[in-house]
């Protein structure tokens, strides 16, 4: 579903993204975890090139990726991506935010757009939210907009980056709840979390990042019980 083969990235100088090789069926929740710098929200962005790649290839279900234009704005859609921030539009209730992309990108009928959306914020928890407006609704609930606002478009990936860090304590479960029956559905999901809780309850795999690399793509139990290399040790000593 995610294929990336040679893939290279730099920033100036600072070599971000060392020959990465990834390849991601369907249906499988991929974990990555890291120290900070290490390159994973780099490794998250290329995937729906919001950051150019200097060489390699990236395919999405067997597509590769366009450099720009319709293709990309229609692959792009299929790539739902759910950030730290929710950044959900302020002047627009839950329920439009959540119809937004689906009518002016899709061109969606009003009503189908309406309907689907409900059923989704219903999904995520929220549908007797829907005519609130963002800075009504806690963080915690703002981020399952946003994830819902992603589902209406009826990706094919889902990437998570860091989405539950600005979340108060108490709100981190409920968005991860919604994760996990995601992931239970059988989307294909690259999830950038430090909820260790997450990783062993709903990862297929972890990727553990340093320096731009790959250095460990292993299941999880053995990834936070056996942990090959010494910079996984060294992470893994500083968070659990
Ligand atoms: P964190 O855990 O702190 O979110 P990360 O693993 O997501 O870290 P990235 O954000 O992918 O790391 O950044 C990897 C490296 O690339 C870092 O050294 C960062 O400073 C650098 N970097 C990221 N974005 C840019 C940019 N737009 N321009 C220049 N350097 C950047
Ligand atoms: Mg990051």
């Amino acid at each position: 579903m995610i294929s990336m083969r040679n893939v290279d990235k730099h920033f100036g100088e600072l070599h971000v993204l060392r020959d990465i090789h990834l390849e991601v069926p369907r249906g499988q929740v991929v974990i990555v975890l890291g120290p900070s710098g290490s390159g994973k929200s780099t490794l998250c962005r290329t995937i729906n090139r919001l950051e150019p790649i200097d060489s390699g290839d990236i395919a999405i279900d067997g597509v590769a990726l366009p450099e720009e234009g319709k293709a990309l704005a229609a692959l792009r859609a299929e790539v739902g991506m759910v950030f730290q921030s929710f950044n959900l539009f302020a002047h627009k209730t839950i329920l439009e935010n959540v119809m937004l992309a689906p009518t002016k990108v899709r061109g969606k009928k009003k009503e189908e757009a309406r309907k689907h959306a409900l059923a989704l914020l219903e999904r995520v928890g929220i549908a007797n939210q829907a005519d609130k407006y963002p800075a009504q609704l806690s963080g915690g609930q703002q981020q399952r907009v946003a994830i819902a606002r992603s589902l209406a478009m009826d990706p094919k990936v889902m990437l998570f980056d860091e989405p539950t860090s600005a979340l108060d304590p108490e709100m981190v479960n409920e968005v991860l709840d919604v994760m996990v029956a995601l992931a239970k559905e059988g989307m294909t999901m690259l999830v950038v979390t430090h909820e260790m809780g997450f990783a062993r309850r709903a990862g297929d795999r972890v990727l553990f990042m340093a320096d731009g690399e790959i250095v460990e793509d292993t299941a999880p139990e053995t990834f936070f019980t056996a942990p090959k290399s010494e910079r996984a040790r060294d992470f893994l000593g500083k968070i659990l």
